[in-house]
């Protein structure tokens, strides 16, 4: 395999898969973690290695290690593995996306930027995801029922259950603070703002098709997608949250081995579901209007990514990200046709947030 962001959540936990299965990999692409990337070149022994910067090569462990973007698509066209896992994080994903269904491989998404900015311009036949939702609509999916609509749940990220007006003084530490698991930064905070299951709606929309999708807010994080269908009967997908389910899936196909531990509902007591509300996640507000044009996704992708350098760099509250995401997604009006339009948008998008006086 190709395994683009090696060394952040998904990538370690991609090669746990790789080892515990014995698949090979071929091409690793890492940040800025290079302490990290030695360990696994070490171990895994890949042909090439891409890295960010071109300052840090020096310091990679290997005798084929290049740097940037450019290397990034050169590496995928060269390899001659045909499976390309995608776990970098934003809008840096999508060229690689459609670089890898290109070159005619096959891609597993945890990027699920690469969708939400261009799942119009994207051959989902070819893509698996990886995301333990669309993973949970999948394996209920393999019965085939009329359906009526699909659900999937949110955790509710680290403010779900603070004060509506203390919001305001929330810190990027605060808004790190998940409350069922650990993962990327940037995933971390759009779990808090609730971007992140919009754009997992939208992913989903691309993925299963045109029909009904929500989200509910389930607190332990054990069920990760229902079903309704048109009889009336409801099925949800219970496991333990754990991103080696849906990656070896995404990998393999079929898995006849444990994974993970099964639940034992007695231990589990009782579950809580909520509805996502608009005080608390103001972003919710466009969800019915943007999976009805799901294309205006980059605009919310945009925003969303130059909100939150922003609020990394201490210059706007964590409620302005929701705030600006708004604003922009009022200013740009019309759908991508094309995909350097998609490019054009994203670039327009981040000018006006980086410059939207708070
Ligand atoms: P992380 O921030 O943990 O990892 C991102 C990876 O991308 C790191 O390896 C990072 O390198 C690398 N990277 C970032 N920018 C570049 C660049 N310009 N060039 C090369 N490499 C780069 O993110 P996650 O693993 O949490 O998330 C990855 C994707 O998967 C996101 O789209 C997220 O939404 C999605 N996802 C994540 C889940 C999770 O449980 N974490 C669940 C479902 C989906 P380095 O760290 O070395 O700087």
């Amino acid at each position: 395999m190709i395994l683009l962001g090696s060394t952040g959540s998904i990538g370690v936990n991609a090669l746990k898969i790789a080892e515990q299965f014995h698949l090979n990999v071929d091409t690793l692409v890492a940040g800025r973690n290079i302490d990290l990337l030695n360990g696994q070149i070490k171990r895994h022994n890949p042909q090439r290695v891409v890295v960010m910067r071109d300052e840090d090569r020096i310091f990679v462990d290997h005798h084929d290690v290049r740097s940037g973007e450019a290397e990034i698509l050169r590496a995928i066209e060269e390899s001659d593995s045909n499976h390309v896992i995608n776990a970098l994080v934003g809008f840096v994903g999508f060229r690689p996306t459609l670089k890898a269904l290109e070159c005619g491989k096959k891609v597993a998404l945890a990027n699920k930027e690469s969708l939400v900015v261009g799942g119009a311009f994207v051959d989902t036949s070819h893509i698996v995801p990886i995301d333990s939702e669309h993973f949970g609509l999948w394996y209920l999916n393999q019965t085939p029922r009329p359906v009526s609509r699909m659900v999937i749940t949110a955790s509710g990220g680290a403010f779900r259950d603070w004060p509506l007006e203390q919001l305001s003084t929330a810190t990027l530490a605060d808004a790190l603070k998940h409350p069922n698991w650990s993962m990327g930064q940037k995933i971390t905070i759009d779990s808090a703002s609730m971007v992140n299951k919009l754009f997992e709606l939208l992913e989903a929309r691309w993925l299963f098709g045109e029909g009904e999708y929500d989200a509910l807010i389930e607190t332990k994080s054990l069920i990760h997608a229902l079903i309704d269908y048109k009889d009336g009967s409801t099925t949800a997908h219970f496991a333990h949250a754990d991103m080696r389910l849906p990656i070896a899936y995404a990998l393999m196909g079929r898995v006849d081995t444990p994974i993970v531990d099964r639940i034992d509902l007695t231990r589990v007591g009782g579950l809580e579901f909520r509805p996502i509300e608009t005080m608390r996640y103001p972003i919710w507000e466009i969800k019915d209007e943007l999976l009805r044009s799901p294309a205006r996704g980059v605009i919310v992708n945009a925003a969303n990514e130059a909100a939150i350098e922003r609020f990394i760099a201490g210059d706007i509250r964590f409620i302005d990200i929701s705030m600006l995401i708004l604003r922009a997604y009022d200013h740009f009006s019309g759908v991508p046709e094309s995909i350097e339009a998609v490019f054009a948008v994203d670039e327009e998008v981040r000018r006006y947030v980086r410059g939207f006086v708070c």
